[in-house]
């Protein structure tokens, strides 16, 4: 009786072997044919480097066949929400499982119904963000995208070799660097001005009249040595992000949330 039982439990045991053995092969199988399409080549129609792989490739909604890399096609969006080489109108949404912005057609009525930021009346499509325009969009952007944004902050902090994937998509790109390597980074890097995306606080001393308080050489005070921060330029964080050490070593202050800019 023992026996018997004992018999079957082998061939139960050997039986499903067999089914794991399978499923291993056809993962395996499935993670090849991933691992070949992520292999394959192309060429960006903007910086023309011709080895971005698979996941460096932007998903455009437009229908043309030009390929872009992220970094590029982010770059591009910023100022002029269109297509670079079809000129088509792009509108956003942001993508909170991927992590990255989402790209949609502003003619398509169904963009909207998936999520697209309608940008206010008087705006016409494809046109340079100006001032106010930016401001409006950075503004509803970044509310999208705050849940990733917290949630990439309490990934593990493994000090200054924790770079991570930021909210703009990049690998790795979300780093510690020095202040001066950050002013370095920024349009205007005498008046540059920081503060942190997420507890608010100012990284730069103030005068007694408010504003930001210069050295002889006219350049902003900066305070600390070290901040967080993503390099690129992204509709996700139209002017970068920055945050401060604080908030990295510590849980960040869920709270903060900007003004809410109205539409110009
Ligand atoms: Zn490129
Ligand atoms: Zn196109
Ligand atoms: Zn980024
Ligand atoms: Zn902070």
């Amino acid at each position: 009786m023992r026996t018997r039982r004992r018999h079957r439990r082998r061939q139960r045991s050997r039986r499903m072997e067999k089914v794991k053995a399978k499923i291993e092969d056809e993962y395996s199988t499935d993670l090849r044919r991933e691992e070949e399409e992520e292999d394959q080549p192309y060429e960006c129609g903007i910086c023309l480097d011709d080895d971005i792989r698979a996941f460096d490739v932007v998903v455009k909604p437009c229908k043309c066949a030009t390929s872009y890399c992220k970094k590029c096609w982010n770059r591009s969006m910023c100022t002029a929400p269109r297509c670079p080489t079809c000129r088509t109108s792009i509108g956003f949404d942001y993508d909170s499982e991927k992590g990255e912005a989402k790209f949609l057609l502003y003619e398509d009525p169904q963009s909207v119904r998936d999520g697209m930021i309608v940008l206010p009346e008087g705006y016409k499509p494809g046109t340079e963000f100006r001032a106010p325009m930016r401001k409006y969009f950075w503004n509803t952007m970044s509310q999208r995208v705050r849940p990733t944004f917290l949630q990439m902050l309490a990934e593990t902090n493994t000090g200054e070799e924790g770079a991570r994937t930021c909210v703009c998509g990049g690998k790795n790109c979300f780093r510690r660097m020095t202040m001066e390597e950050r002013r370095g980074q920024a349009w205007n890097p005498r008046g540059f001005a920081p503060f942190c995306d997420a507890c608010g606080k100012r990284q730069y001393e103030v005068g007694q009249d408010g504003h930001p308080r210069v050295d002889d050489k006219g350049y902003t005070i900066l305070i600390g040595t070290h901040t967080w921060s993503c390099e690129w330029r992204s509709v996700a964080h139209l002017w970068g992000i920055d945050v401060c050490e604080d908030c990295m070593s510590q849980e960040p202050a869920s709270g903060f949330s900007k003004d809410v800019v109205q539409p110009p």
